[in-house]
């Protein structure tokens, strides 16, 4: 049996069709422009194509949006000094800072330093705290994206067992703590984390009713490492070399082409999870902008 794929492009574009509209009546009706700042530091390749995919959504959606960039050595403290600028600007209601910076910066501190009501990416610990007791906040937008997949996709979670294999603070914990939250649709689930201290990863993946792959492993998830009839999402997005025009060749954790075999449903690299964290981050925005103008919200 092969697998229902499951799009994030194509979920993204009715998310972000819906968002569109929703600009539109938040300019027409309160006079309000979600605003959304990118800050990029240096000139990475993948954090410019990052903020590059950014900024194009931004700008397709009407926000107003600022790309600044910053010289790879920039000091920590004069970066310190941007977010509070951005912190003040009553234009700006997202605040996105890309990471990885350069190692002379304390990326903690550039977190910290984010107003918790602007941290649309949700790495503030104040968001990070309202996440896991259940109140109202900025969610991190790769988990997000996964639960909004696995609610239109249809999928049932409620009382499922979901196993992650990941543990970052960017997409396995928050996931893990998302799903297992007593939460419906998307919630309700019996959840195990995996990590590099795991004894037999396998003994926990082929219980799995929803997999979540977030290792950043090439391929570290393989057919007989699963049940049939499983439901894969592979967060992974590794190059694994280069095509002759320059594209970067991707791949996910997962080895999509055997477990298609088994699986009910998966998740692409490309195509998968990565556009859905760019339309998390939009909907944060724009959930941010109604926040600051004291609109109802989710975030609040
Ligand atoms: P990370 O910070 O490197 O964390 C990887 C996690 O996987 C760690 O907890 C690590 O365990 C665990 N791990 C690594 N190898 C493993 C193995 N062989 N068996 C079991 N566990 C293993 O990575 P991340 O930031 O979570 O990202 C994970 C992947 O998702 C990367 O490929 C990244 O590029 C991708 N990503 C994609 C998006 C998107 O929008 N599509 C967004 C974010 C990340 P330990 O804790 O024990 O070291």
């Amino acid at each position: 049996m092969a697998a229902k794929i499951i799009s994030g492009k194509e979920i993204s574009k009715e998310i972000r069709e819906e968002l569109k509209k929703e600009v539109q009546e938040l300019k027409e009706k309160h006079g309000v422009t979600p605003g959304l700042v990118t800050i990029l530091v240096g000139n990475n390749p993948a954090s410019v194509s990052y903020v590059t995919a950014k900024q194009k959504a931004a700008h397709d959606l009407g926000f107003y949006s600022v790309q600044d960039n910053q010289p790879e050595d920039i000091s920590e403290e004069a970066l310190l000094d941007l977010i509070k600028k951005y912190n003040e600007d009553p234009k700006i209601h997202g605040i996105l800072v890309q990471l990885p910076l350069p190692k002379h910066i304390d990326e903690r501190k550039v977190i910290y330093a984010i107003d918790p009501r602007k941290d649309v990416d949700g790495f503030h610990p104040v968001n990070v705290g309202k996440m896991v007791i259940g109140e109202p906040c900025f969610l991190p937008c790769t988990p997000h994206g996964i639960l909004v997949m696995l609610e239109r996709a249809g999928v049932e979670v409620d009382g499922a067992e979901v196993v992650v294999v990941g543990r970052s603070n960017i997409v396995g914990k928050p996931v893990a703590n998302l799903l297992l939250q007593k939460r419906k649709p998307v919630g309700n689930a019996t959840v195990t984390v995996c990590h590099t201290g795991t004894r037999d990863m396998a003994f926990h993946t082929r219980r799995a009713d929803i997999l979540i792959v977030a290792a950043g492993r090439p391929k570290v998830v393989t057919a007989d490492m699963v049940k049939e009839g499983v439901v894969v999402i592979d967060v992974g997005v590794n190059r694994i070399g280069t095509t002759p025009e320059g594209k970067a060749i991707l791949c996910g954790d997962v080895d999509f082409e055997s477990v298609k075999e088994k699986a009910a449903a998966i998740t692409p690299v490309p195509g998968g999870v990565g556009p859905m964290t760019i339309t998390m981050l939009m909907k944060n925005t724009v959930e941010a902008a109604k926040l600051w103008a004291g609109l109802p919200c989710e975030v609040a």
